[in-house]
């Protein structure tokens, strides 16, 4: 088969194309009716209606729920080399044109579905890139995607890191991290945000290794901290305690992470940055913030960033359950006028249900909570207005009155 040629077509079953002639990028096996050709996993296909009309093209995977995912929409084009190098391209240019440039700085570079490449995320820390594969075809096309990488932007290595074991599994991928080209960094990589200087550590650290998604709601954050004690409850390396401690000359900080290791972190970062008045505690954030509440701690301000609790709309009743119980206590420890800073990265959360929850958290704690802004992750995250599925980041920040 010519490179960027379907080998198969995946017809739908009736009353099915609507979400891809609106360019939804998911084609679930559910909704196919059957396949004409022999793709393999990673093979281009077409996806057609049921009469034969064409709809989009896109890459197979037998092994993943989601069967298709979708490249081009309304015209056939080659999903070839070229095409791969000039969205990779774009991606880039994109992240020029907004200012993410420096080259001391992070970045996203690529962010999936919201930059038409559904499965790819490429983070930029300094002089080294980031590679998260989440889809089989991009995998199939990481030769394509380290050169082109490697020409756009010249730098010193990229790394490829395992994405969520749980998504891999979907997918049917085995990617053990590796140098995909140039070298490993020796020890961490320093970014600047906001004038900070935080070590990312991108063999070891969690996702690529920083929370780049939360940089522009750690300096709103800040801005609201002058004077005040402040509680940042799952912290991991302290984005939002040093922004509080420095940026916003917060009076002190308690930064607090179940992991002993993202604990290390705080406590390098807050060294890195000069900075005496952060405290760091390895803790689980349920009992602390309960041993706070019934010590009578009070706090002027209070961030919770916890890790995705909905990993599914099936779990949803539970992950606003914890989310309702953190917001609950966060609540109970802020002094009158104190400020909330609340967030959830669980994508099957919508910003409905999350501002529903928090209306409820005031009901109960009999406290009014003035919406101050209500945020998403920075401009270098892009969502596709065809994939809301990727506007996972909510961020909150209230006055508890
Ligand atoms: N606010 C951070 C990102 C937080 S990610 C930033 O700006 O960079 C979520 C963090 O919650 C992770 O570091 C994880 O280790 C931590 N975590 C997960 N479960 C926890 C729990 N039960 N108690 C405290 N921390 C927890």
């Amino acid at each position: 088969m010519p490179d960027g040629l379907p080998s198969g077509t995946a017809i739908l079953k009736p009353r099915r194309a609507r979400p891809f002639f609106g360019r939804h990028p998911w084609v679930l096996d559910s909704a196919i009716d059957r396949v004409e050709g022999e793709p393999a996993d990673g093979d281009v296909v077409d996806l057609q209606t049921h009469d034969g009309q064409f709809v989009a093209r896109g890459l197979w995977n037998s092994q993943s729920r989601l069967r298709v995912r979708l490249y081009a929409f309304g015209t056939p084009v080659p999903l070839d080399d070229a095409l791969w190098r000039s969205r990779l391209a774009a991606a880039v240019a994109l992240r020029k044109s907004l200012g993410f440039d420096d080259p001391a700085g992070g970045c996203r570079l690529v962010n999936s579905e919201g930059d038409d490449l559904s499965g790819l995320i490429v983070d930029r820390y300094g002089d080294y890139l980031a590679v998260q594969v989440t889809a089989l075809a991009m995998e199939r096309r990481l030769e394509t995607i380290g050169d082109t990488l490697e020409s756009l932007v010249a730098p010193r290595g990229i790394l490829l890191r395992g994405a969520e074991r749980g998504l891999s599994k979907l997918e049917g991928l085995h990617l053990p991290d590796r140098v995909l080209r140039g070298t490993e960094p020796a020890g961490p990589v320093f970014v600047v945000e906001h004038g900070l200087r935080f070590g990312v550590d991108l063999a070891e650290g969690q996702k690529t290794g920083f929370y780049l998604d939360q940089r522009d709601n750690r300096r709103a954050a800040a801005l609201y901290a002058r004077g005040r004690r402040v509680l940042d409850m799952f912290s991991y390396s302290g984005g939002f305690a040093l922004a509080c401690a420095v940026a916003g000359r917060a009076a002190s900080v308690l930064a607090v992470d179940t992991s002993a290791k993202a604990t290390a972190l705080i406590e390098a970062n807050a060294a890195l940055n000069g900075v005496a008045n952060v405290t760091a505690e390895t803790a689980d954030a349920f009992q602390r913030l309960d041993s706070l509440a019934t010590a009578g701690e009070t706090f002027g301000m209070v961030v919770l960033d916890p890790p995705k609790f909905a990993r599914s709309r099936a779990s949803l009743d539970d992950a606003l359950r914890a989310y309702h119980r953190i917001n609950r206590v966060a609540c109970d420890l802020l002094e009158p006028g104190g400020i909330l800073v609340t967030c959830s990265c669980s994508g099957s959360v919508s910003r409905e249900d999350f501002l529903q929850m928090l209306a409820g958290v005031a009901q109960r704690a009999g406290r009014t909570l003035q919406l101050l802004e209500v945020r998403g992750a920075a401009a270098d995250h892009p969502v596709s207005a065809s994939c809301l599925e990727g506007e996972y980041l909510k961020c909150v920040i209230a006055r508890v009155v």
